[in-house]
């Protein structure tokens, strides 16, 4: 159904290391599959652990070029790439769609948001700044300065198969740091096209490798504690985050986690309801309700609950679900069978419990991985969905009687990534936006991502900040240079 775009042929399928593509140790491969049918697309190098040492050993040789270059000279790589992403937008949103499924037109918004890192950092290269200042004492000059931190590794996961890539390359590049960069098993294409992309832009031999692998624990754990990269920057599951920060301890490297989350997403009575039914479809079902900034938990003052259930639900029904290149298809498969099946798991669970369906709630059946956009109503505490992330098109919804009951409720979680919050009134936002646990908040509005805002969580949602001014702090070193001044 869903026809094979020729860039799936056209992009390279091997390990990219020290500026050439190069085959996997003995030709080894694995599939990757289309989730709207289930079927092979193609197949892509799955590096050993002695592959992963390679990539690590070109980067470690291209640190000195990385860190050598001019801040313009890294700001004007990351310009050409953003220029050659937006002249090839069709043919990597078919690509994307083609290994994720997410539709289209979400895949095109995709790359846009990618693009956006690449010019933002462009920005950011030319504007790392430092410092003079004059002791207490008097008796001494500090010169203040920022260095790359080294060779980073970076880990991205299958949900955002571009943009996550380029939010970690953008600062790593501008910053002077050589890199290594490992794609999610499930969605190695658009990183392979866009490792592509800045090799065309000029980067320096070495100065990115990209490794495809399936068993990412073996290849990754020695690079790691080899002690050789100086960072990592990960983005995917807080169980996962866990095991690499331990691994990390051992040569203490710089870490950024962007990990779980579990948004709570609260609507007051007296918020804009169209508005608030608007924010709630957009933060839960963009990309499917696959992001870690998807609405978790939905939590709606008990007097206007039942109307804004009403209104979720007939919005919700209303989408169009099918292959992600369809016409006005709105929502696209799940990405594996695995995820389809932790879905159903998780609305079953939640219904036992005694929550009621408002719609969806049942499996599509047939070929590829399509679950319905689902609205639950009453779902209770101990429902499994309360504390793990759902991932999937499904809305729970719970109420809540004032603001310390909202407080309670919201941040009754191991995570803290981002929250939602409806209301008209200023006072009150503020007063939530500072009580509830999490690295951003979302006021009136259903998505927070943007390449120029520190995105990033609190608890065990993570460490650190992408994008934004800091974003380039993650990957620079602070040096001072005491000069004595008797
Ligand atoms: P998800 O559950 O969304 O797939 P994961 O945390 O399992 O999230 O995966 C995110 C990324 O981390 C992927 O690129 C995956 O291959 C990688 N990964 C998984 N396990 C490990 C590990 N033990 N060491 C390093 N990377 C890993």
């Amino acid at each position: 159904q869903s026809a094979r775009p020729a860039i799936v042929d056209a992009v390279p399928k091997d390990l990219f290391v020290g500026g050439s593509w190069q085959q996997a140790t003995g030709g080894k491969t694995f599939d990757v599959l289309d989730p709207a049918t289930g079927e092979v697309l193609c197949a892509v190098a799955d590096a050993s652990p002695e592959d992963g040492r390679r990539a690590l050993d070109a980067a470690v040789a291209a640190q000195p070029a990385m860190a050598a270059l001019s801040p313009r000279q890294r700001a004007d790589i990351l310009t050409r790439a953003f220029d050659l992403l937006h002249r090839r937008i069709d043919d990597l949103a078919a690509l994307m769609t083609a290994e994720m499924g997410k539709p289209l037109a979400e895949a095109r918004g995709e790359i846009v948001y990618a693009a956006e890192f690449l010019r933002h950092f462009a920005g950011e290269a030319v504007r790392i700044d430092g410092g003079y200042q004059v002791s207490p004492a008097g008796d001494a000059r500090f010169l203040i300065t920022k260095q790359p931190v080294g060779v980073a590794l970076l880990i991205t996961p299958w949900n955002f198969p571009m943009a996550m890539g380029t939010r970690k390359l953008g600062p790593a590049i501008a910053a002077g740091c050589a890199s290594v960069i490992k794609p999610a098993p499930q969605t190695p294409l658009s990183m392979l096209a866009l490792i592509d992309i800045l090799r065309e832009a000029g980067l320096p031999d070495g100065g990115v490798n990209l490794i495809t692998c399936t068993d990412a624990g073996a290849v990754l754990e020695p690079m790691i504690r080899s002690g050789l990269a100086r960072k990592l920057s990960f983005t995917g599951s807080t169980k996962v985050g866990r095991i690499l920060l331990e691994q990390c301890a051992e040569k203490v490297l710089r870490t950024s986690m962007e990990l779980g989350g579990n948004a709570p997403f609260l609507v007051f009575d007296d918020a804009d309801l169209d508005e608030a039914v608007a924010g709630a479809l957009q933060a839960k079902m963009r990309n499917m309700g696959e992001a870690c900034t998807a609405a978790n938990r939905i939590y709606v003052q008990s007097g206007v609950i039942d109307e804004f259930g009403r209104r979720l639900a007939a919005r919700m029904a209303e989408l169009t679900v099918g292959p992600g290149t369809g016409d006005g298809v709105q929502v696209g498969p799940l990405i594996d069978a695995a995820a389809l099946t932790k879905v159903t798991e998780l609305v079953q669970d939640a219904v036992d419990r005694g929550a009621t369906v408002l719609t969806g709630g049942v499996q599509l059946g047939g070929a590829g991985y399509f679950y319905p956009p689902t609205v639950l109503s009453g779902v209770p505490r101990d429902a499994r969905m309360s504390d793990e992330e759902i991932f999937g098109p499904v809305a729970p919804l719970t109420p809540f009687e004032d603001e310390d009951d909202a407080v309670v409720l919201a941040n009754d979680t191991e995570f803290g990534l981002v929250s939602y919050v409806f209301t008209n009134d200023l006072r009150r936002a503020l007063r939530m936006a500072e009580r509830i646990e999490s690295g951003m908040v979302g006021l009136n509005q259903g998505v927070v991502s943007n390449p120029a805002a520190p995105f990033g969580g609190v608890k065990q949602s993570g460490l650190g900040r992408e994008g934004g001014a800091i974003g380039i702090d993650e990957f620079l070193e602070t040096k001072y240079i005491g000069i004595a001044m008797p």
